[in-house]
């Protein structure tokens, strides 16, 4: 393997989500090898002596480590600007192992409630199970995570903007008061996309990410990735994966990796989409709420201009019919596709209440303001003529 360029000057965004991380093998292919092998044969006794005790850098087993996972792990990891990066089979394993590594029985662990529904079982429900107790608070409410944290609080957790209603948290606050309890700040940062928000420059500790979202961008795999400083990912996060084997196999590595080239170019074709889309449906009688971080009339709008430097891929809205208007205009989109993913090239819609948020029963998605007319759109690369002639053919089902 060579052309490992590390030590070299950092390039723009775009160009290094093209060559960031790249390595070649001897064959000096231009695209990125995939790696489909479990272990590595070594020269000589003294060779394998050398790379299981440190003393010679290289691979040992695709459990801790793989070429092609590596090269997926540096690419993000310049583009995040973290001192380091490890990669999961799926982003919900990307989560499990940033809180795991991050407490053990006796801790505390603050979230914000408007959480990814998996996200919550884990804070919810498996951590209290070893004895990890966690509070839930309002994330747009600074004193209810101020209120939370305690000598023992050893993470708070957070998403923004958040699934589905698109809150905006003040990250830089909430980093300021886990600080103040010696806490870490894990931020999953899916809905921005590392093009428009860097948790790591506004204070977190930890960046996750679910890469079968935006990375991948053509719905074809999972994966997941940790992002943080050197000393935690190799003290806690590279034991974990190690003995514990959530790592990302060498197939997903390397579809994800051609997935970051064109990353820059997909965002922001499908925000500018967005917003054209939320402009439009701001003007439509039949919808009672809009919500879209790329417009001032955003309840975090202020928050979201200093945190974020792009819109979003993603908007919410409200019809007024309630879930017998959201059903019908569902199902009268033909461009548009059912489907409770996102960030995909093809635009999908989901009605929350009924499918991703269904399990959270009628109090908890209340107090989140899911309505039974919310329905969630992940805009994709289509052109925007098209969807927006769709989204107005299935309007007039409802009015
Ligand atoms: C999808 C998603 C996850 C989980 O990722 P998987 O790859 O499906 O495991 C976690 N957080 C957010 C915000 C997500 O959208």
């Amino acid at each position: 393997m060579t052309e490992k360029n590390n030590s070299r000057k950092a390039r723009r965004p775009a160009t290094e989500l093209v060559h960031g991380g790249t390595t070649r093998s001897q064959h000096g292919e231009t695209s990125e090898a995939m790696f489909l092998t479990q272990g590595f044969v070594y020269s000589s006794a003294e060779a394998a002596e050398a790379r299981f005790n440190g003393e010679e850098p290289g691979f040992v087993y695709s459990r801790y480590a793989n070429p092609t996972v590596a090269m997926f792990e540096d690419r993000i990891r310049i583009l995040e600007g973290a001192e380091a990066a490890r990669a999961t089979a799926s982003g919900m394993a990307a989560v499990n192992l940033a809180l795991m590594a991050s407490v053990k029985a006796g801790d505390h662990v603050v979230a914000a409630k408007a959480l990814f529904g998996s996200c919550r079982y884990i804070v919810e429900t498996l951590l209290p199970r070893f004895g990890v107790e966690s509070t839930l608070v309002d994330g747009t409410d600074l004193d209810q995570w101020k209120a939370a944290v305690k000598p023992n609080t050893a993470a708070l957790f957070l998403e923004s903007p958040t699934n589905p209603t698109l809150e905006i948290i003040d990250i830089a606050a909430v980093a300021d008061i886990a600080h103040s309890v010696g806490a870490r700040l894990i931020v999953d940062n899916v809905f921005a996309t590392p093009m428009f928000q860097s948790p790591l420059s506004l204070g977190a500790d930890v960046v996750i990410y679910s890469a079968t979202k935006h990375i991948d961008g053509q719905g074809r795999c999972l994966g997941g990735v940790v992002l943080s400083d050197e000393a935690w990912i190799v003290d806690e996060v590279m034991p974990f994966v190690k003995h514990t084997g959530p790592h990302m196999s060498p197939f997903s590595a390397w579809v994800l990796l051609k997935g970051l080239e064109t990353l820059p170019l997909r965002v922001e074709r499908q925000t500018s989409s967005a917003g054209k889309i939320a402009d439009f449906l701001a003007g439509q009688s039949a919808v009672s709420r809009l919500i879209y971080p790329g417009r001032d009339d955003h309840p975090q709008a202020e928050i979201a201009k200093r945190q974020m430097t792009g819109g979003s891929t993603m908007l919410a809205f409200e019809l007024a019919g309630g879930k017998e208007a959201a059903f019908r205009f569902a199902n009268a989109l033909e461009i548009i596709q059912l489907s409770n993913n996102l960030g995909d090239a093809k635009s999908l819609i989901t009605h929350p209440a009924t499918t991703t948020h269904q399990s959270l029963g009628e109090e908890a998605r209340a107090e989140l303001d899911i309505s039974d007319g919310l329905l969630r759109f992940s805009v994709g690369l289509e052109d925007p003529l098209d969807l927006l002639e769709d989204i107005e053919q299935a309007m007039q089902a409802v009015s």
